[in-house]
């Protein structure tokens, strides 16, 4: 752990009305005192006052800040130059530039936040929806990670009591009461199934619920897409892709965030050999959990189930919605009746879209009221998670079939180890530093 002293701008590169720079470290009271007017600067008190002759002011004093270090921020006008300038003038006085997201790091060090709040924050910076905000909300104020940490605890306790046990191997003692073991291995197996089983909804909240829009060429798929993006009701994000450096097409519609899953395949000219252009839908299809499928309303409804009898033989598509959208009725001279899960719409010149956009959202509702309400977010987590699940399995073959306490006992510290990992007890470098890399800098 480093003990110097860091500097940077907290607030987000640009002009603002004001900016704020952050020092935290050993010496952030004096080298700031070297650079303000304000004679002193009594604890977490407002004091204005003047930086050098750069800018006027608010400075603020903690002697345990975010960081859980002496920390002093200073609140200066959002100009460009006054900010790079405060920082050069803190870093000439022996501050060191800080790294990206060294403050939380310190703050993780400190002990002020455990590695799964750790990682809440840079959510929390990252929401756009509602749902998001709250997902990260609850990991910070906990979540999981608490409950995981206390059953950890009290498996440490029992494999402590185990071990213990090896060293009187000659005299046939039992410390660790086996069926205590057992059950806590057996609840501990739970929740982590249960965890688990989350992430397929904890993922889609977070990063937008997958959508797949499929349908024969020319039904309108791309027209139906633009619509939906550029269409006042829905706000559209910009979020990371699955690939590194990607940017999925995104929207939100009544606080639920969704990401469009194969933009590229609906943005090529779909191939005429093929109906649907049958491996990419069939591979979008696959990993969305809502499909709509877009009909050319003009065109015979018997394409519908032909498609869709097709696609069902590929792909089971019972635990995906389906969403049967008629597309272009403003050529019709009638509406099509509408009929239950399909919705006439124009997507030239916005017919119906509103019902549709707002039936996505509900159906996600809906089947977001039927989940558990504590959600596995984190793919780190998941990872480790899985280990833990393995050994668990282990160790409870092992209990059951009377496997020597040693090997038992091996298990058992696989699953401690990864079940620190959620929370930070056990860490490494460069876990730590791939999650701190993803936070900007000054955070
Ligand atoms: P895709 O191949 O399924 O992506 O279909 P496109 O979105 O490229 O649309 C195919 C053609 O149908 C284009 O000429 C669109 O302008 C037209 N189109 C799409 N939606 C509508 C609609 O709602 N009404 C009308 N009249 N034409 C539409």
């Amino acid at each position: 752990m480093k003990h110097d002293t860091i500097v940077a701008v907290a607030t987000p590169a640009g002009v603002g009305g004001i900016a704020v720079v952050r020092l935290s470290g050993p010496d952030a009271l004096p080298l700031a005192q070297a650079h303000l007017s304000a004679p002193s600067l009594p604890e977490r008190q407002a004091v204005y006052c003047r930086f050098d002759d750069l800018d006027d002011g608010i400075a603020i004093y903690y002697p345990s800040g975010y960081t859980g270090e002496p920390t002093v921020e200073f609140s200066c006008h959002g100009s460009l130059y006054v900010q790079q300038a405060l920082v050069q003038a803190l870093t000439d006085s022996g501050a060191r530039l800080a790294e990206p997201g060294e403050f939380t790091m310190r703050a993780f060090l400190n002990g002020r936040l455990n590695l799964s709040q750790a990682e809440a924050v840079a959510d929390l910076i990252d929401a756009v929806t509602p749902i998001q905000h709250r997902l990260a909300v609850s990991q910070l104020r906990g979540g999981y990670a608490d409950e995981l940490r206390a059953l950890r605890q009290q498996l440490l306790d029992l494999t402590s009591l185990l071990e213990l046990e090896l060293d009187f191997s000659q005299e046939d003692v039992e410390f660790a009461d086996r069926s205590q073991l057992t059950q806590l291995v057996d609840t501990i197996g739970r929740r982590v199934d249960t965890l688990r089983n989350s992430f397929s909804w904890g993922n889609a909240l977070k990063r937008g619920v997958p959508l797949a829009i499929i349908g024969r060429p020319n039904a309108g798929k791309s027209s139906l897409l633009n619509a939906l993006l550029h269409d006042d009701r829905a706000i559209v994000s910009p979020v990371p892709g699955t690939t590194r450096d990607t940017i999925e097409e995104a929207f939100v519609i009544d606080g639920i965030p969704f990401r469009i899953i194969d933009t590229a395949g609906l943005r090529q000219s779909d191939d005429p050999v093929e109906t649907m252009g049958i491996q990419r839908t069939l591979d979008a299809v696959k990993r969305a959990d809502y499909i709509l499928y877009v009909h050319d309303a003009t065109q015979s409804a018997h394409a519908i189930t032909d498609d869709l009898e097709q696609l069902k033989r590929l792909t089971p598509l019972d635990k995906k919605h389906l969403l049967v959208v008629f597309n272009k009725v403003d050529l019709l001279p009638d509406a099509p009746p509408s009929a239950l899960r399909s919705y006439p719409v124009s997507a030239k010149n916005g017919t119906g879209l509103d019902q549709l956009a707002q039936a996505l959202a509900q159906a996600v509702k809906a089947d977001r009221a039927a989940a558990p309400e504590v959600l596995l977010t984190n793919a780190r987590h998941l990872d480790a998670l899985a280990h833990v699940g393995q050994a668990l399995a282990q160790v409870s073959l092992g209990l059951s079939d009377g496997i020597p306490s040693d090997l038992v006992a091996v298990d058992l510290r696989d699953a401690l180890h990864h079940l620190g990992t959620i929370t930070g007890e056990v860490t490494d470098d460069e876990v730590l530093g791939n999650i701190f890399s993803r936070f900007c800098v000054g955070k």
